[in-house]
C-alpha cells in the first residue's frame, strides 16, 4: 500500500527540467501513491502526464496548476488542484497571464541590452528547450529561470542566483514587473473548472507572525480558498504544524507537496517532505481514494 503523495510540481511545460513522462517515470520509481503537475500559468503539460501516469495503476495522477497572485508584499502563489483542464474560463485566464509573460519578457530582454548584455530570446528559449522557429508563442511559459540559466550559459554570471542578485530579480536593473491577477480571480477560475483552491507555500507571503497570516487567509477564504499547503519542501516542523491547525480550524483540505523544479536546486527532492496520503480529506481524498 502506497501511502505519500505529492501535489506540488513543475515540468518542462514551464520552469521545470523534466518533460511530464520522466517526471511520472520518477514518481513511480519513489512509489508516490499520487503526484500532481502544477505548472505555473499552463496546462501543456497535463495530456502528457496523464497519457505517462496510465501505465502505473498504482500512481494517481492529479492535473493541478500555480498562479501567481497580486499581493502587496512577499509571494501569492494558488495552486488549483484536481482542476479540469478543458474548462474554458480557466484556460481563458491562463492564456491571458501567458499574455502578460509574452509582453514582458522582450521588456527584460531590453533593459539587459541596455545594460551591455547580449542575451537574445533565442538563447532562452534553447535553455527551456523550445524550439526557437516556433518563438515564445504556444502553451509553454519562459519564465526569469530560463534567462537566468542563458546568462549562466552564456558567462555573464555564474550563477543563476547572480542573474536573479545582478539583473533580473526584484530590485535589480533590468526587473520588469509582471501584471498579476488578483487573488480573487485566480481562486474563482480554479473553482469554476472544478478544481480545489489551495494557498502555495504560505511562508513566501511573508507575514509579519501568525495573527497576520490568519488574516490574510481569512481574506482568501472569504475569496473561496479551500484549501491549504501544509507540507512544502520550504516549510519548518513548527510551520507544518501551525498550517495543520489552521487548516483544521478552517475547514480547509489539506495538501502538500515538494515543489519539485527537477532539479538545479539539489535539497527539493520529488516526495519530500513526505506527504501522507491520509492527511487528505475532501474533494482530493475523494480523488485518491476513487484511484483503483
Ligand atoms: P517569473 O515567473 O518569470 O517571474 O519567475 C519567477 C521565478 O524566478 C520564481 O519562481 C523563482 O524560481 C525565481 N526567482 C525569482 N526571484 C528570485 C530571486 N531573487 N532569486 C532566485 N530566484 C528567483
Ligand atoms: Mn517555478
Ligand atoms: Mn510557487
Ligand atoms: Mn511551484
Amino acid at each position: 500500500m502506497r501511502r505519500f503523495i505529492d501535489l506540488h510540481t513543475h515540468s518542462t511545460a514551464s520552469d521545470g527540467m523534466l518533460p511530464p513522462e520522466q517526471l511520472l517515470a520518477l514518481a513511480e520509481a519513489k512509489r508516490l501513491a499520487a503526484v500532481a503537475l502544477t505548472d505555473h500559468d499552463t496546462t501543456a503539460g497535463l495530456a502528457a502526464a496523464r497519457r505517462a501516469a496510465s501505465r502505473y495503476p498504482k500512481l494517481c495522477f492529479v492535473p493541478g496548476i500555480e498562479v501567481s497572485a497580486l499581493f502587496p508584499q512577499g509571494t501569492l502563489h494558488i495552486l488549483g488542484l484536481d482542476i479540469d483542464e478543458g474548462n474554458r474560463r480557466l484556460q481563458g485566464m491562463l492564456s491571458d497571464l501567458r499574455g502578460l509573460r509574452n509582453d514582458r519578457n522582450p521588456r527584460i530582454l531590453a533593459r539587459l541590452r541596455e545594460l551591455g548584455v547580449d542575451l537574445r530570446m533565442e538563447d532562452v528559449l534553447a535553455v527551456a528547450g523550445r524550439d526557437p522557429k516556433a518563438g515564445a508563442g504556444g502553451e509553454s511559459i519562459i519564465s526569469r529561470v530560463h534567462m537566468a540559466e542563458a546568462l549562466r550559459r552564456k558567462g555573464y554570471v555564474r550563477s543563476r542566483q547572480e542573474a536573479f542578485d545582478k539583473y533580473i530579480g526584484s530590485g535589480a536593473p533590468a526587473y520588469v514587473e509582471k501584471d498579476r491577477m488578483p487573488p480573487g480571480e485566480i481562486i474563482s477560475a480554479i473553482l469554476a473548472a472544478g478544481g480545489v483552491a489551495a494557498l502555495a507555500h504560505p511562508p513566501q507571503l511573508k507575514y509579519g507572525n501568525l495573527a497576520e497570516f490568519e488574516r490574510i487567509l481569512r481574506g482568501l477564504i472569504h475569496c473561496g480558498l479551500n484549501c491549504l499547503e501544509v507540507y512544502h519542501s520550504e516549510h519548518s516542523q513548527t510551520q507544518t504544524r501551525e498550517y495543520l491547525r489552521l487548516a483544521r480550524k478552517y475547514k480547509l483540505e489539506v495538501s502538500g507537496g515538494s515543489d519539485f523544479h527537477g532539479s538545479p536546486k539539489a535539497e527539493v527532492r520529488l516526495g519530500r517532505p513526505r506527504v501522507p496520503l491520509a492527511a487528505l480529506s475532501g474533494q482530493l481524498g475523494q480523488r485518491l481514494s476513487a484511484h483503483p
